[in-house]
Protein backbone atom coordinates (compact mmCIF):
# COMPACT_ATOMS: atom_id res chain seq x y z
CA UNK A 1 0.00 0.00 0.00
CA UNK A 2 1.22 3.50 -0.96
CA UNK A 3 1.53 5.85 2.35
CA UNK A 4 2.88 8.77 0.61
CA UNK A 5 0.33 10.91 -0.71
CA UNK A 6 1.27 12.99 -3.33
CA UNK A 7 1.64 17.06 -3.61
CA UNK A 8 3.58 17.06 -0.08
CA UNK A 9 4.36 20.40 1.32
CA UNK A 10 4.82 21.49 4.88
CA UNK A 11 2.84 24.75 3.95
CA UNK A 12 -0.52 25.05 5.82
CA UNK A 13 -2.79 23.97 2.52
CA UNK A 14 -5.72 26.14 2.25
CA UNK A 15 -7.61 23.47 0.52
CA UNK A 16 -10.80 25.46 0.25
CA UNK A 17 -12.97 27.90 1.17
CA UNK A 18 -13.98 26.35 4.35
CA UNK A 19 -17.58 25.81 2.74
CA UNK A 20 -20.95 27.74 3.27
CA UNK A 21 -22.22 26.81 6.59
CA UNK A 22 -26.24 26.35 7.06
CA UNK A 23 -26.69 29.88 9.40
CA UNK A 24 -27.27 29.91 13.02
CA UNK A 25 -31.09 29.94 12.32
CA UNK A 26 -31.55 26.94 10.73
CA UNK A 27 -32.22 24.37 13.31
CA UNK A 28 -32.00 21.38 11.53
CA UNK A 29 -30.62 18.26 13.04
CA UNK A 30 -27.50 16.50 11.96
CA UNK A 31 -28.04 12.86 11.69
CA UNK A 32 -24.22 12.00 12.46
CA UNK A 33 -23.23 10.81 15.86
CA UNK A 34 -27.02 9.49 16.38
CA UNK A 35 -26.41 6.08 18.25
CA UNK A 36 -28.42 3.08 15.70
CA UNK A 37 -31.10 3.25 18.45
CA UNK A 38 -31.13 7.03 18.54
CA UNK A 39 -31.52 7.46 14.74
CA UNK A 40 -34.22 5.14 14.27
CA UNK A 41 -36.46 7.06 17.36
CA UNK A 42 -35.54 10.28 15.09
CA UNK A 43 -36.73 9.44 12.05
CA UNK A 44 -39.53 8.17 13.38
CA UNK A 45 -40.82 11.18 15.35
CA UNK A 46 -40.59 12.31 11.55
CA UNK A 47 -42.88 10.14 10.46
CA UNK A 48 -40.57 7.12 8.86
CA UNK A 49 -40.64 3.65 9.06
CA UNK A 50 -37.95 2.14 10.98
CA UNK A 51 -36.56 0.15 8.01
CA UNK A 52 -35.80 3.76 6.66
CA UNK A 53 -32.95 4.21 9.96
CA UNK A 54 -31.55 0.97 7.92
CA UNK A 55 -31.40 2.46 4.83
CA UNK A 56 -30.46 6.08 5.84
CA UNK A 57 -27.01 4.50 8.00
CA UNK A 58 -26.14 2.77 5.40
CA UNK A 59 -25.66 5.89 3.21
CA UNK A 60 -23.93 7.89 6.02
CA UNK A 61 -21.29 5.38 7.36
CA UNK A 62 -20.96 3.27 4.10
CA UNK A 63 -21.17 5.37 1.38
CA UNK A 64 -20.40 8.28 3.29
CA UNK A 65 -23.27 10.39 1.27
CA UNK A 66 -23.88 13.83 2.83
CA UNK A 67 -26.66 14.51 0.27
CA UNK A 68 -30.20 13.06 0.78
CA UNK A 69 -31.24 13.55 -2.68
CA UNK A 70 -28.28 10.61 -3.73
CA UNK A 71 -30.37 8.10 -1.44
CA UNK A 72 -31.63 5.92 -4.18
CA UNK A 73 -33.78 3.75 -2.37
CA UNK A 74 -35.73 6.63 -1.01
CA UNK A 75 -38.60 8.32 -3.02
CA UNK A 76 -38.07 12.16 -3.41
CA UNK A 77 -41.10 13.08 -1.40
CA UNK A 78 -39.25 11.32 1.51
CA UNK A 79 -35.87 12.78 0.70
CA UNK A 80 -37.92 16.05 0.62
CA UNK A 81 -38.71 15.71 4.25
CA UNK A 82 -35.56 14.93 5.48
CA UNK A 83 -34.12 17.48 3.63
CA UNK A 84 -36.46 20.08 5.57
CA UNK A 85 -35.91 18.17 8.85
CA UNK A 86 -32.12 17.06 9.07
CA UNK A 87 -28.46 17.49 7.28
CA UNK A 88 -25.64 15.12 7.85
CA UNK A 89 -22.90 17.44 8.32
CA UNK A 90 -19.09 16.56 8.88
CA UNK A 91 -16.41 19.40 11.29
CA UNK A 92 -15.92 22.39 8.56
CA UNK A 93 -11.86 21.68 7.09
CA UNK A 94 -10.25 24.68 8.07
CA UNK A 95 -6.74 23.84 6.86
CA UNK A 96 -4.88 20.77 5.69
CA UNK A 97 -1.67 20.55 5.86
CA UNK A 98 0.43 17.50 4.75
CA UNK A 99 3.98 17.04 6.57
CA UNK A 100 6.89 16.05 4.55
CA UNK A 101 6.72 12.46 5.92
CA UNK A 102 2.96 11.82 4.87
CA UNK A 103 1.31 12.81 7.99
CA UNK A 104 -1.98 14.88 7.35
CA UNK A 105 -3.52 17.24 9.94
CA UNK A 106 -6.84 18.83 9.81
CA UNK A 107 -8.07 22.27 11.80
CA UNK A 108 -12.09 21.63 12.34
CA UNK A 109 -14.14 23.80 13.33
CA UNK A 110 -17.54 23.22 15.27
CA UNK A 111 -20.75 24.36 14.52
CA UNK A 112 -19.59 26.98 17.50
CA UNK A 113 -16.61 28.22 16.13
CA UNK A 114 -14.56 26.36 18.34
CA UNK A 115 -11.78 24.13 16.90
CA UNK A 116 -9.85 20.99 17.35
CA UNK A 117 -7.37 19.06 15.53
CA UNK A 118 -7.23 15.73 13.80
CA UNK A 119 -4.18 14.07 12.61
CA UNK A 120 -3.69 10.52 10.16
CA UNK A 121 0.03 9.34 10.49
CA UNK A 122 0.17 6.75 8.20
CA UNK A 123 2.58 3.77 8.46
CA UNK A 124 3.63 0.69 5.69
CA UNK A 125 0.75 -1.02 6.72
CA UNK A 126 -2.04 0.68 8.40
CA UNK A 127 -3.01 4.92 9.16
CA UNK A 128 -3.71 5.49 12.59
CA UNK A 129 -6.21 8.78 12.47
CA UNK A 130 -5.41 10.10 15.74
CA UNK A 131 -8.96 11.62 16.73
CA UNK A 132 -9.63 14.40 19.85
CA UNK A 133 -11.94 14.02 22.36
CA UNK A 134 -12.21 17.46 23.88
CA UNK A 135 -11.28 21.01 22.60
CA UNK A 136 -8.69 21.86 24.97
CA UNK A 137 -7.74 19.74 28.32
CA UNK A 138 -8.78 19.90 32.25
CA UNK A 139 -5.39 18.20 32.68
CA UNK A 140 -2.80 19.60 33.17
CA UNK A 141 0.32 17.23 32.83
CA UNK A 142 3.50 19.51 32.40
CA UNK A 143 4.86 18.21 29.23
CA UNK A 144 2.19 18.30 27.26
CA UNK A 145 1.21 21.33 25.21
CA UNK A 146 -2.76 20.61 24.81
CA UNK A 147 -2.79 20.98 28.74
CA UNK A 148 -1.59 24.53 28.91
CA UNK A 149 -4.90 24.75 27.34
CA UNK A 150 -8.19 25.31 29.34
CA UNK A 151 -10.80 23.02 28.33
CA UNK A 152 -13.03 24.57 26.24
CA UNK A 153 -15.64 22.07 25.86
CA UNK A 154 -16.53 18.41 25.54
CA UNK A 155 -16.40 17.63 21.78
CA UNK A 156 -20.02 15.51 20.84
CA UNK A 157 -20.43 12.17 18.93
CA UNK A 158 -20.83 13.64 15.64
CA UNK A 159 -17.90 15.56 15.95
CA UNK A 160 -15.68 12.78 16.92
CA UNK A 161 -16.80 10.08 14.55
CA UNK A 162 -17.15 13.52 12.02
CA UNK A 163 -12.91 13.88 12.49
CA UNK A 164 -12.31 9.92 11.10
CA UNK A 165 -15.05 11.11 8.04
CA UNK A 166 -13.00 14.50 7.46
CA UNK A 167 -10.16 11.85 6.82
CA UNK A 168 -11.89 9.26 4.77
CA UNK A 169 -12.86 12.10 2.38
CA UNK A 170 -9.56 13.89 1.99
CA UNK A 171 -8.46 9.95 1.25
CA UNK A 172 -11.48 9.18 -0.83
CA UNK A 173 -11.98 6.40 1.02
CA UNK A 174 -16.08 5.41 0.32
CA UNK A 175 -17.62 3.27 0.18
CA UNK A 176 -15.78 1.31 3.54
CA UNK A 177 -13.47 0.02 1.85
CA UNK A 178 -12.01 -3.69 2.80
CA UNK A 179 -9.59 -3.82 5.48
CA UNK A 180 -6.92 -5.56 3.04
CA UNK A 181 -7.51 -1.92 0.94
CA UNK A 182 -8.32 0.93 3.36
CA UNK A 183 -5.38 3.47 4.13
CA UNK A 184 -7.25 4.32 7.04
CA UNK A 185 -7.31 1.58 9.23
CA UNK A 186 -6.79 2.41 12.71
CA UNK A 187 -8.60 5.09 15.47
CA UNK A 188 -6.27 6.14 18.36
CA UNK A 189 -8.14 8.16 20.60
CA UNK A 190 -4.64 10.31 20.97
CA UNK A 191 -5.89 13.70 19.98
CA UNK A 192 -6.55 16.65 21.78
CA UNK A 193 -8.06 16.24 25.26
CA UNK A 194 -9.04 12.76 28.06
CA UNK A 195 -11.20 11.25 26.64
CA UNK A 196 -12.29 9.22 29.58
CA UNK A 197 -13.42 12.92 31.00
CA UNK A 198 -15.63 12.51 27.81
CA UNK A 199 -17.06 8.68 28.51
CA UNK A 200 -20.55 8.87 27.14
CA UNK A 201 -19.41 10.93 23.97
CA UNK A 202 -16.62 9.00 23.05
CA UNK A 203 -18.68 5.16 23.86
CA UNK A 204 -21.87 6.60 21.13
CA UNK A 205 -18.95 7.70 18.59
CA UNK A 206 -16.69 4.49 18.68
CA UNK A 207 -19.80 2.04 18.48
CA UNK A 208 -21.04 3.96 15.34
CA UNK A 209 -17.36 3.41 13.79
CA UNK A 210 -17.62 0.02 15.00
CA UNK A 211 -20.42 -1.01 13.39
CA UNK A 212 -19.92 -3.41 10.61
CA UNK A 213 -22.49 -1.59 8.26
CA UNK A 214 -21.02 1.46 8.31
CA UNK A 215 -17.41 2.56 9.04
CA UNK A 216 -16.85 -0.97 10.48
CA UNK A 217 -13.55 -0.38 12.34
CA UNK A 218 -12.96 -3.23 14.86
CA UNK A 219 -12.18 -2.78 17.87
CA UNK A 220 -8.88 -4.57 17.81
CA UNK A 221 -8.39 -1.42 15.73
CA UNK A 222 -8.97 1.20 17.78
CA UNK A 223 -7.09 2.55 20.78
CA UNK A 224 -8.01 4.68 23.80
CA UNK A 225 -5.14 6.47 25.26
CA UNK A 226 -5.94 7.84 29.02
CA UNK A 227 -3.79 10.08 31.52
CA UNK A 228 -5.07 7.66 34.20
CA UNK A 229 -8.80 8.33 35.00
CA UNK A 230 -8.64 4.73 37.15
CA UNK A 231 -12.47 4.10 38.04
CA UNK A 232 -13.24 4.65 34.34
CA UNK A 233 -10.76 2.18 33.00
CA UNK A 234 -13.41 -1.12 33.72
CA UNK A 235 -16.18 0.84 32.24
CA UNK A 236 -14.32 0.95 28.61
CA UNK A 237 -14.05 -2.56 29.20
CA UNK A 238 -17.36 -3.49 29.93
CA UNK A 239 -18.61 -0.65 27.20
CA UNK A 240 -16.53 -1.05 24.54
CA UNK A 241 -13.31 -3.48 25.08
CA UNK A 242 -11.35 -1.57 22.43
CA UNK A 243 -7.01 -1.43 22.91
CA UNK A 244 -6.16 0.26 26.07
CA UNK A 245 -3.09 3.12 25.88
CA UNK A 246 -2.19 4.56 29.68
CA UNK A 247 0.41 7.44 29.71
CA UNK A 248 2.73 6.44 32.15
CA UNK A 249 5.67 8.66 31.61
CA UNK A 250 7.12 7.72 35.11
CA UNK A 251 7.62 4.72 37.34
CA UNK A 252 7.52 6.36 41.07
CA UNK A 253 4.28 9.07 42.12
CA UNK A 254 6.89 11.73 42.99
CA UNK A 255 7.80 12.17 39.75
CA UNK A 256 4.35 10.73 38.29
CA UNK A 257 2.57 13.84 40.31
CA UNK A 258 4.73 16.51 38.75
CA UNK A 259 4.35 15.03 35.33
CA UNK A 260 0.50 13.73 35.20
CA UNK A 261 -1.16 15.51 37.96
CA UNK A 262 -4.17 13.08 38.32
CA UNK A 263 -1.53 10.96 39.69
CA UNK A 264 -2.32 12.64 42.68
CA UNK A 265 -5.76 11.35 43.04
CA UNK A 266 -5.23 7.63 41.22
CA UNK A 267 -1.47 7.09 42.26
CA UNK A 268 0.43 4.30 40.26
CA UNK A 269 -0.69 1.31 42.32
CA UNK A 270 -4.51 1.94 41.96
CA UNK A 271 -3.94 2.64 38.24
CA UNK A 272 -2.01 -0.43 37.48
CA UNK A 273 -4.46 -2.16 39.78
CA UNK A 274 -7.10 -1.18 36.93
CA UNK A 275 -4.84 -2.26 34.50
CA UNK A 276 -4.35 -5.54 35.51
CA UNK A 277 -7.92 -6.06 35.15
CA UNK A 278 -8.50 -4.79 31.79
CA UNK A 279 -10.26 -7.56 29.57
CA UNK A 280 -7.57 -7.29 27.13
CA UNK A 281 -4.86 -7.68 29.80
CA UNK A 282 -5.62 -11.31 30.37
CA UNK A 283 -6.00 -12.52 27.01
CA UNK A 284 -3.25 -11.88 23.89
CA UNK A 285 -3.75 -8.02 23.78
CA UNK A 286 -1.41 -5.99 25.49
CA UNK A 287 -2.30 -3.04 27.44
CA UNK A 288 0.28 -0.35 26.10
CA UNK A 289 2.01 2.10 28.79
CA UNK A 290 3.33 5.45 26.76
CA UNK A 291 6.25 6.69 28.12
CA UNK A 292 8.03 9.99 26.67
CA UNK A 293 11.38 10.26 27.52
CA UNK A 294 12.20 13.57 29.18
CA UNK A 295 16.11 14.61 29.83
CA UNK A 296 17.39 13.74 33.36
CA UNK A 297 13.59 13.16 34.57
CA UNK A 298 12.59 9.60 34.21
CA UNK A 299 15.23 8.31 31.78
CA UNK A 300 17.56 6.80 34.04
CA UNK A 301 18.55 3.13 34.28
CA UNK A 302 17.12 2.51 37.48
CA UNK A 303 13.79 4.03 35.73
CA UNK A 304 13.99 1.46 33.32
CA UNK A 305 14.49 -1.08 35.50
CA UNK A 306 11.90 -0.02 37.56
CA UNK A 307 9.45 -0.11 34.73
CA UNK A 308 10.39 -3.91 34.26
CA UNK A 309 9.66 -4.18 37.57
CA UNK A 310 6.05 -2.32 37.95
CA UNK A 311 4.82 -3.90 34.74
CA UNK A 312 5.64 -7.66 35.39
CA UNK A 313 2.31 -8.47 36.75
CA UNK A 314 0.72 -6.74 33.82
CA UNK A 315 0.54 -8.22 29.67
CA UNK A 316 2.20 -5.08 28.83
CA UNK A 317 4.38 -3.43 26.21
CA UNK A 318 5.67 0.28 26.18
CA UNK A 319 5.92 2.69 23.89
CA UNK A 320 8.90 4.72 24.35
CA UNK A 321 8.09 8.67 22.99
CA UNK A 322 11.00 10.98 21.94
CA UNK A 323 9.76 14.09 24.08
CA UNK A 324 7.77 16.90 21.45
CA UNK A 325 9.45 20.00 22.58
CA UNK A 326 6.90 22.55 21.97
CA UNK A 327 8.07 26.96 22.88
CA UNK A 328 8.26 27.63 26.68
CA UNK A 329 8.24 23.46 27.61
CA UNK A 330 10.32 22.91 30.85
CA UNK A 331 11.66 19.85 29.66
CA UNK A 332 13.81 18.22 26.98
CA UNK A 333 13.85 14.92 25.33
CA UNK A 334 16.33 12.73 25.94
CA UNK A 335 19.89 12.10 24.03
CA UNK A 336 19.33 9.26 21.47
CA UNK A 337 21.66 7.40 23.35
CA UNK A 338 19.79 7.17 26.69
CA UNK A 339 16.44 6.59 24.77
CA UNK A 340 18.31 3.14 23.13
CA UNK A 341 19.95 2.59 26.63
CA UNK A 342 16.94 3.07 28.32
CA UNK A 343 15.08 0.95 25.66
CA UNK A 344 17.57 -2.35 26.25
CA UNK A 345 17.20 -2.33 29.30
CA UNK A 346 13.21 -2.52 29.25
CA UNK A 347 13.30 -4.97 26.41
CA UNK A 348 16.38 -7.42 28.28
CA UNK A 349 13.72 -7.41 30.90
CA UNK A 350 10.99 -8.98 28.55
CA UNK A 351 8.60 -5.84 27.60
CA UNK A 352 8.26 -5.24 23.66
CA UNK A 353 9.30 -1.19 23.97
CA UNK A 354 9.53 0.00 20.42
CA UNK A 355 10.92 3.81 20.05
CA UNK A 356 8.47 6.24 18.50
CA UNK A 357 9.82 7.93 15.02
CA UNK A 358 8.01 10.91 15.97
CA UNK A 359 5.62 12.03 13.15
CA UNK A 360 4.58 15.69 11.61
CA UNK A 361 7.10 17.64 13.73
CA UNK A 362 7.09 19.88 10.85
CA UNK A 363 3.45 20.68 10.68
CA UNK A 364 3.22 20.43 14.76
CA UNK A 365 1.17 17.09 14.99
CA UNK A 366 3.41 15.28 16.90
CA UNK A 367 1.80 13.61 20.38
CA UNK A 368 1.51 16.37 22.43
CA UNK A 369 1.67 19.59 20.09
CA UNK A 370 -1.80 19.09 18.74
CA UNK A 371 -3.75 22.98 18.50
CA UNK A 372 -1.25 24.50 20.19
CA UNK A 373 0.52 26.19 17.33
CA UNK A 374 -2.74 26.89 15.85
CA UNK A 375 -3.70 29.00 18.39
CA UNK A 376 -0.77 31.04 18.52
CA UNK A 377 -0.59 31.75 14.56
CA UNK A 378 -3.87 32.71 14.51
CA UNK A 379 -4.02 34.63 17.90
CA UNK A 380 -7.05 33.47 19.44
CA UNK A 381 -8.51 33.38 22.68
CA UNK A 382 -9.60 30.29 23.78
CA UNK A 383 -12.91 30.97 25.25
CA UNK A 384 -13.66 29.60 28.89
N1 LIG B 1 -5.24 12.62 27.16
C1 LIG B 1 -4.90 11.33 26.77
C2 LIG B 1 -4.73 11.16 25.27
C3 LIG B 1 -4.06 12.29 24.51
S1 LIG B 1 -2.34 12.56 24.70
C4 LIG B 1 -3.65 10.88 27.47
O1 LIG B 1 -3.02 11.70 28.12
O2 LIG B 1 -3.32 9.70 27.39
C5 LIG B 1 -1.52 11.35 23.66
C6 LIG B 1 -0.15 10.90 24.21
O3 LIG B 1 0.87 11.89 23.96
C7 LIG B 1 -0.17 10.70 25.70
O4 LIG B 1 0.54 9.53 26.05
C8 LIG B 1 0.59 11.91 26.20
O5 LIG B 1 1.09 11.69 27.47
C9 LIG B 1 1.64 12.06 25.14
N2 LIG B 1 2.27 13.38 25.11
C10 LIG B 1 1.74 14.56 25.48
N3 LIG B 1 2.61 15.56 25.28
C11 LIG B 1 3.73 15.02 24.77
C12 LIG B 1 4.96 15.55 24.32
N4 LIG B 1 5.22 16.84 24.36
N5 LIG B 1 5.89 14.69 23.83
C13 LIG B 1 5.62 13.36 23.74
N6 LIG B 1 4.45 12.80 24.14
C14 LIG B 1 3.51 13.62 24.64
FE1 LIG C 1 -4.61 16.23 28.63
FE2 LIG C 1 -3.44 13.93 27.75
FE3 LIG C 1 -2.21 16.31 27.43
FE4 LIG C 1 -2.43 15.25 29.87
S1 LIG C 1 -1.27 14.38 28.13
S2 LIG C 1 -2.83 17.40 29.34
S3 LIG C 1 -4.43 14.28 29.75
S4 LIG C 1 -4.13 15.69 26.50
Amino acid sequence: MTTQPPNLTSEPLQITEPAPRRGRNDLRRNLIGLARDDLKATLAEAGLEPFRAQQIWHWIYWHGLTDFDRMSNIAKKTRDKLNELFVIERPQIVTEQRSTDGTRKWLLRFPDGNEAETVNIPEEDRGSVCVSSQVGCTLTCSFCHTGTQPLVRNLTPDEIVGQFMVARDSYNEWPTPTLETRMLSNIVMMGMGEPLYNFDNVVTALKIVMDDQGIALSRRRITLSTSGVVPMIAKVGEALDVNLAVSLHAVNDEVRDTLVPINRKWPIAELLNACAAYPGARNSRRITFEYAMLKGVNDSDADARELVRILKPIHAKVNLIPFNPWPGAPYECSSNNRIHRFAEIVNDGGLSAPVRTPRGRDIHAACGQLKSESVRQRGEKVLL
